[in-house]
């Protein structure tokens, strides 16, 4: 088979993460305590090919702009990094997508501020740039196209994008322009350097292809947008668009028929899926689950990516949603919990007002932390395990709202989750402002950590313990188990010299 277009990204992307998301999020840290091919088969296993080297599962924005590709004519196709070399000599167009091409996005680029060592992430991919393969593709004048959520990342390395001879950077959702830059590479024509897809050039719904193999882990997209409008978010920034039912059936289909048995629902908040306004609604979430359940039947894997805490809270005072849909639909012998990523951000209703005034509502964000404690009571009487968010070094955060942040996660301690410290990265309508590093970092902020790290280290014990009980997984709990002591006895000491350096 030849291609004249190919898209792929280097192992940390293309991987399911042995079907645990929360594995791969380990791989934008740094291999502590273990050589890093051991960290990578951890963190990041190969995946599955076909006889072509393409993937049987791949990062859903790739499979995105392989779609929109394809059905506008394109011999293109996703390609597993290690299968590329079979292209090399015939490929006209290298399309590269990344969550964290150079590991400043959170959490990497805290991880590596704390510890001072470059995230696997980051190594991974300069590596995969240095290979024979890249440079053979740019000495036949190959055209490379980079793009995906961190394409931000490369206006800070433009010496390597020279280097390595990118040509674009797509900067946005890339389903419409890839079409025409790749027509435009295909006819030898000159391609620009930087192209921002704004809220004019995003595609509409209809525009919005489905995909045509197997996503990572089942993952299909539901919601795209977000309405809450955080100053430090750059999602806010795109508009909302709601993706019909029957298209979302249609892309768990094409998992299905790939092998993937599962689906994770994705959207910056699945629970205002047709919502009216920051309100969830019932009826589209019922039947939405009801059409997923019997999809993906009882045996299938299921998650949602993100959630709001404002809405879980609101769901379930106002209609037992929460509840209904836990035990009416997802819950079962097979599905004994469900995991989320969630934004608690910070515990002070003073700076929530500032840089995220409507992440509370219907509530006033004098209520947020009530808001963020409710809704964990509600997730774990549920058996929901969210994965937390909290950022430290807001540009106008002061030592009170640290303290805030510390008497919150001490009250969220009896509830069943993961809560991970990030520091502040410049994005969204926060981007001038300046990244927060580890020499900014007060007595408060190496407490508030402290406190975080306990929480997860206790919480994700006990979540291994009564979650992964599959013999499938008795290696990867082995290693986990060993690296979770070592995590606990580094942390402790970790956080004794930071607090002297910043006594000091
Ligand atoms: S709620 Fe989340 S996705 Fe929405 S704007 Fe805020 S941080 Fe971004």
């Amino acid at each position: 088979m030849s291609l004249d277009v190919v898209i792929t990204t280097d192992r940390t992307m293309m991987s399911n993460h042995h079907r645990k998301e929360f594995l791969g999020f380990a791989a934008t840290g740094p291999p502590i305590s273990m050589p890093e091919s051991l960290w990578l088969f951890l963190t990041a296993p190969k995946v599955k090919t076909d006889k072509t080297g393409r993937p049987i599962e791949a990062p859903y924005g790739l499979r995105k702009v392989e779609a929109a590709l394809i059905d506008a004519g394109f011999n293109a196709a996703i390609i597993d990094p290690d299968h590329l070399y079979r292209y090399v000599d015939k490929m006209k167009v290298l399309m590269i997508g990344h969550h964290d091409y150079f590991a400043y996005g959170p959490p990497s680029s805290e991880w590596w501020s704390l510890t001072g060592l470059e995230p696997i992430n980051r190594r991974s991919f300069i590596r995969f740039m240095n290979s024979p393969v890249i440079r053979r593709a740019k000495e036949r004048g190959v055209k490379i196209i980079v793009g995906g959520p961190a394409a931000w990342q490369w206006l800070y390395e433009l010496e390597l994008m020279e280097k390595w001879g990118v040509d674009t950077i797509v900067d946005g959702e890339g389903e419409k322009v890839v079409v025409e830059l790749v027509d435009k590479a295909l006819k030898g024509e000159d391609l620009p350097r930087y192209v921002y897809v704004g809220v004019d050039n995003a595609p509409g719904v209809d525009e919005i292809p489905l995909i045509k193999g197997g996503s990572v882990n089942g993952l299909v997209e539901i919601m795209r947008g977000c309405p809450r409008g955080c100053k430090f978010c750059s999602v806010t920034l795109r508009p909302l668009r709601f993706i019909p039912l029957e298209k979302i059936l249609r892309e768990i289909e094409v998992n299905l028929r790939a092998g993937i048995n599962g689906a994770i629902l994705h959207s910056e908040d699945v629970l205002l899926y047709y919502a009216d306004g920051v309100k969830p609604r019932p009826e589209p979430l019922i039947k939405l689950h009801e059409g997923v359940m019997k999809k993906i039947g009882e045996r299938g894997s299921f998650a949602w990516s993100h959630a709001s805490l404002a809405a879980i809270k609101y769901a379930e005072e106002n209609y037992k949603l929460i509840t209904r849909l836990m035990s009416e639909y997802i819950l079962n012998d097979y599905r004994k919990m469900l995991g989320v990523e969630v934004g608690i951000e910070t515990g002070s209703p003073a700076l929530a007002r500032k840089i995220m005034v409507a992440k509370s509502s219907p509530y006033p964000p004098e209520q947020w932390p009530i808001v963020v404690e409710e809704a964990f009571k509600i997730m774990h009487e549920n058996k929901i395990v969210p994965a937390a968010t909290v950022i430290l070094g807001f540009p106008e955060e002061t030592i009170d709202d640290v303290v805030k942040t510390i008497e919150l996660i001490d009250r969220l301690k009896p509830y069943r989750s993961i809560i991970v410290p990030m520091f502040f990265v410049p994005m969204g309508a926060l981007k001038k402002n300046k990244w927060f590093l580890r020499d900014h970092l007060s007595i408060e902020h190496v407490e508030a950590m402290k406190k975080m790290y306990e929480h997860t280290i206790y919480w994700a014990e006990e979540i291994m313990k009564n979650y992964m009980t599959s013999p499938y997984y008795l290696p990867v709990k082995l290693l986990l188990k060993y690296f979770m002591s070592y995590v606990k006895w580094r942390v402790n000491k970790y956080m004794g010299k930071l607090e002297e350096m910043v006594k000091k």
